[in-house]
């Protein structure tokens, strides 16, 4: 089938106040062409012009050359007449030329990604044309000298046939201006710019063999293929890969008359934006220039000058030039032009109220006259995004539900936690690049094992724990340590989850990194880094940099609370939080956490003198000696979950019974070993006996979750002891507690219904004993692919289900966490997976077994709560999820609940 049989139409016009097509049409016009469109057609001043649609792209890269000029020639022939009526010129006529520029423009803006040839239509004739009929030779030649460059550059790809890709015109003009001895293009002659025309036509020549074409409708349609080509350049490809942009949607062109800012010193040209893309400020700002084209701005050909006056006295401030120097300098167009400064800030101003957010725009000015060029959404920070969603609420231009689909969920991190100071970060040298786990910024001195990390810490100094990877025996060390680095593990890696809970910067599987920790110190890249040197983490980006960058503390802002507040009374899931400890707790609920989640309970066995007993308790011969170590840990137990309830007064704290395996408990080196002997009393043998014996191949599939708990049901019952009588302790002072206990790693009904029997044996026991009781729940972690297929059996025994969904992913995907990291980034490069399963849920696959076991678990049990605790309780994507599987509650690490809470409000506003 050919392509004309199946679009009829390839070209939209607009101008003259009119235009075939409308901001709704960015999958077909592009950004760009869509929104010259709806300028045109809501009055605004638009040089005329039209847009070859995306759907040419696609058929071009299919069907080629030959094909496609065919399939348009007879629209743009049209497209031309109209331009040309519009403008009183012709294209190609030597002496009413008309000048146009090919402009790509993807449908989510690229910004500088992809090319744009300007001037098109000039050659030996048509300059004089221009110049005698604008009476501007200057004007006329500076204009042909652009066009060759770019079109040398963007359609005869002259750089490219350099030794070094250098920009060959860039060297021509250079030289120039040096015998010319004058510092800016504006100062070159007319004669000086007709030599760089012909320079530049003879350098094409040499470096491509082809010469210059002078037929101006060679020149528009080499542009147009060219513009269409640029879709496929490697940094087009990249940026399209970091931003999710899919392959096959092509650019749009966009033909139009040109402008001309380079008329003289009555004209100029910009950029500009409505509000402050850094800040979110609602203030016009914006940058100009003098005499120039647009490409002059945005490529810092010379430093441009403040749109505004109050920007240009800011900017005056900083400099120390004389009182003349700095009225020259930073001369604003506001009192420049004053008039055509007005025209501006009312067309700012319009644009803003009528596409209801910041607009980032470029303009021209053509000896006085103002012409809009482009207008998008701007690009903004975190920060901005909020500050000017609530202003924009508070004017009435957007209401809630608007504000709140329009956040970017994960921006919020930047606000969340402590971030480099950008300016010093480009300067600073990059030792390699890792995972970024956990965001934020840190900087400390290197120190490579946790005592040390905790020693310095003592004596104020600033750390980096850094280690080939961390267990819950690091917990003490991460948590003193301004962030986390280690060489292996993915974002899901024991590291990287516990350091997203603490809100700490971490960067994991930076595999550059080979720590040696018998010599303390590491190398990466042949360069040796060690113990007490100063490194730099960028958790958000995964830099890890030498020296030391100093960060910001971040706070949560009012304008956050504010915006969650908003959230809550349209979400439908609620958000709760993974803590471990009476801290991470207070934090979540800062956070506006509604309860714990997911409270492990392994890490509270390494406070302290815990770890001493708890050995013990792993140590002993029998029952008897196990149950003697777990009373010495009952109270200790019991103090934390009072702690944390009473912070959580009025909210369900959800409590995981002992998951993981026994030996992660146990010291693995001679000297630890030896020391665990004499302060057990015990035989250095009998200590390495129990370790090897503990010992397993894949732990992560071994004994673990229930299976510790029915083969050693004594933890079960102490654990479940220390959590009802800390409830019922509290409910007597008059505290609102509600414990929900959890056990994990469930695959076969009957290991769950024993656990179960155990804990409310128990519970029966301390209820008669204490002559009291406590409302309390029991619940199960779905993680096992096997509990999900039997959810329907399980649910009639449970109030709750929890989806482990890391432990899920793991299995379902027989992806050992620890080791995905050799594979996984190859996975993702070659695009056998489109994103890490750890990080984003796997909808299909393991969404799949979710789905399936939610519906088959409410049959079984219609009144059962369900929530997922693993990582992707904090993802915006995966909180979407769950949102339509109609969970009732999601659990993230506390620094990530404003996160969820807005991907749950938009979820719901979305269904
Ligand atoms: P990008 O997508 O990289 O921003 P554009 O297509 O917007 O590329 O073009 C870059 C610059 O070229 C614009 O900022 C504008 O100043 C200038 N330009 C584009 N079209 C015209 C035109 N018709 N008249 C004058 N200048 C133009
Ligand atoms: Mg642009
Ligand atoms: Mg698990």
């Amino acid at each position: 089938m050919k392509t004309t049989e199946i679009y009829t139409k390839q070209i939209y016009k607009f101008g003259d106040g009119d235009s075939e097509g409308n901001a709704h049409q960015k999958h077909l016009l592009g950004g760009k062409g869509a929104n010259l469109a709806e300028m045109s057609r809501i009055g605004i001043p638009v040089p005329p012009g039209f847009t070859i649609t995306t759907e040419v792209c696609k058929a071009y890269n299919k069907l080629g050359r030959a094909e496609i000029v065919n399939l348009l020639q007879e629209e743009i022939t049209m497209g031309l007449h109209f331009i040309e009526n519009i403008m009183d010129t012709e294209f190609g006529s030597p002496t009413n030329p008309c000048l146009l520029s090919v402009r790509s423009g993807a449908r989510d803006s690229m910004p500088g990604m992809m090319d744009t040839v300007l001037n098109v239509g000039l050659n030996d004739e048509t300059v004089i044309g221009l110049a005698l009929k604008t009476g501007k030779e200057r004007f006329a030649w500076d204009s042909y000298r652009r066009f060759v460059q770019m079109y040398g550059d963007v359609v005869m790809k002259a750089s490219a046939h350099t030794e070094q890709y250098i920009n060959p015109f860039e060297e021509i003009l250079e030289e120039l201006k040096e015998t010319r001895g004058v510092e800016n293009d504006q100062e070159l002659e007319t004669e000086d710019l007709k030599l760089l025309v012909k320079k530049y036509k003879a350098r094409i020549r040499s470096l491509t063999g082809e010469s210059f074409p002078e037929n101006p409708f060679d020149q528009l349609w080499n542009s147009i293929l060219a513009v269409f080509d640029s879709w496929h350049t490697p940094r087009a490809a990249l940026y399209r890969q970091l931003n999710n942009i899919p392959e096959n949607w092509g650019t749009a062109v966009n033909v139009q008359a040109m402008v001309y800012g380079n008329m003289g010193n009555r004209s100029a040209s910009g950029v500009a934006f409505t509000r402050n893309a850094a800040t979110g400020e609602r203030e016009f700002n914006g940058e100009y220039l003098i005499d120039a084209q647009g490409e002059d701005v945005v490529a810092g050909i010379r430093t441009p000058l403040q749109i505004t006056k109050a920007a240009s006295v800011r900017w005056a401030e900083f400099t120390h030039t004389s009182e003349e120097e700095r009225k020259k300098a930073y001369l604003s167009l506001e009192e420049y032009m004053p008039n055509v400064y007005k025209e501006l800030d009312a067309t700012q101003q319009l644009l803003e109220e009528h596409f209801k957010d910041m607009q980032d725009l470029e303009f021209t000015i053509q000896e006085g006259k103002l012409w809009m060029l482009q207008t998008r959404n701007g690009k903004r920070t975190g920060t901005a995004m909020i500050q000017i969603g609530m202003d924009m609420l508070e004017e009435g231009l957007i209401d809630e539900k608007e504000l709140l689909l329009r956040m970017t969920p994960n921006k919020l991190n930047e606000l969340l936690h402590p971030v480099f100071d950008p300016k010093v970060m480009k300067k600073a040298r990059l030792i390699t690049k890792g995972l970024p786990a956990s965001p934020g910024c840190a900087a400390g001195r290197v120190v490579f094992f946790s005592e040390d990390a905790v020693k310095w810490q003592k004596e104020n100094i600033s750390v980096v724990l850094c280690r080939s990877e961390t267990s819950a025996d690091d917990l003490k060390g991460m948590s003193v340590a301004q962030g986390i680095l280690t060489s292996r593990g993915g974002m899901t890696s024991h590291a990287a989850v516990v350091a997203r809970g603490m809100g700490r910067c971490c960067i994991s599987g930076a595999s550059e990194i080979k720590v040696d920790y018998n010599r303390k110190l590491f190398v990466a890249n042949s360069k040796t880094y060690y113990e007490g040197d100063w490194i730099s983490l960028n958790g958000t980006t995964g830099e890890v940099l030498e020296g030391k960058i100093e960060v910001q503390e971040p706070t949560i802002s009012e304008n956050v609370n504010k915006l969650i507040q908003i959230a809550d009374n349209y979400s439908v899931m609620h958000v709760h939080a993974n803590a471990d400890t009476p801290q991470s707790a207070n934090v979540a609920r800062q956070f506006g956490a509604v309860g714990i989640g997911l409270c492990r309970t392994e890490h509270m066995f390494f406070e302290g003198n815990r770890i001493l007993t708890m050995r013990k308790m792993i140590l002993a011969e029998d029952e008897e000696g196990r149950r003697k170590a777990l009373d010495e840990l009952l109270p200790m137990q019991k103090g934390d979950f009072v702690d944390i309830f009473k912070t959580m007064a009025g909210y369900p704290v959800t409590i995981r019974l002992l998951d993981p395996p026994l030996h992660e408990f146990l010291p693995n080196d001679a000297i630890s070993q030896q020391e665990l002997a004499d302060a057990l009393d015990i035989s250095i043998g009998h200590v390495k006996y129990k370790v090897k014996a503990l010992q397993e191949t894949n732990p992560m599939l071994g004994h673990r979750g229930c299976r510790l708990g029915n083969t050693y049901p004594e933890i079960t019952q102490m654990q479940t002891r220390a959590i009802i009588e800390a409830a019922i302790h509290l409910k007597s002072e008059g505290v609102d507690v509600s414990p929900e206990i959890m056990i994990p790693l469930t695959g076969i009904a009957n290991e769950m219904i024993m656990q179960k029997h155990i804990i409310e044996k128990e519970i029966n026991q301390i209820f008669i004993a204490m002559g009291d009781s406590v409302a309390y729940k029991i619940g199960t972690m779905i993680e096992v692919p096997r509990a999900a297929l039997i959810a329907e059996e399980i649910a009639h025994h449970v109030d709750f289900f929890s989806y482990g969904t890391n432990d899920m992913t793991q299995m379902t995907f027989g992806y050992s966490r620890d080791d995905a990291a050799k594979f996984l980034p190859i996975y993702l490069e070659k695009h056998i997976l489109k994103e890490d399963p750890f990080e984003v849920l796997d909808q299909v696959g393991v969404g799949k077994l979710l789905k399936m076991s939610i519906d088959d678990g409410r049959i079984g049990n219609p009144d059962l709560v369900v929530g997922i605790c693993g990582e992707h309780g904090g993802e915006p994507s995966s909180v979407a999820f769950c949102h339509r599987l109609g969970m009732d509650y999601v659990s993230c690490s506390p620094y990530r609940v404003p996160i969820a809470k807005l991907a749950a409000a938009q979820a719901a506003i979305r269904s």
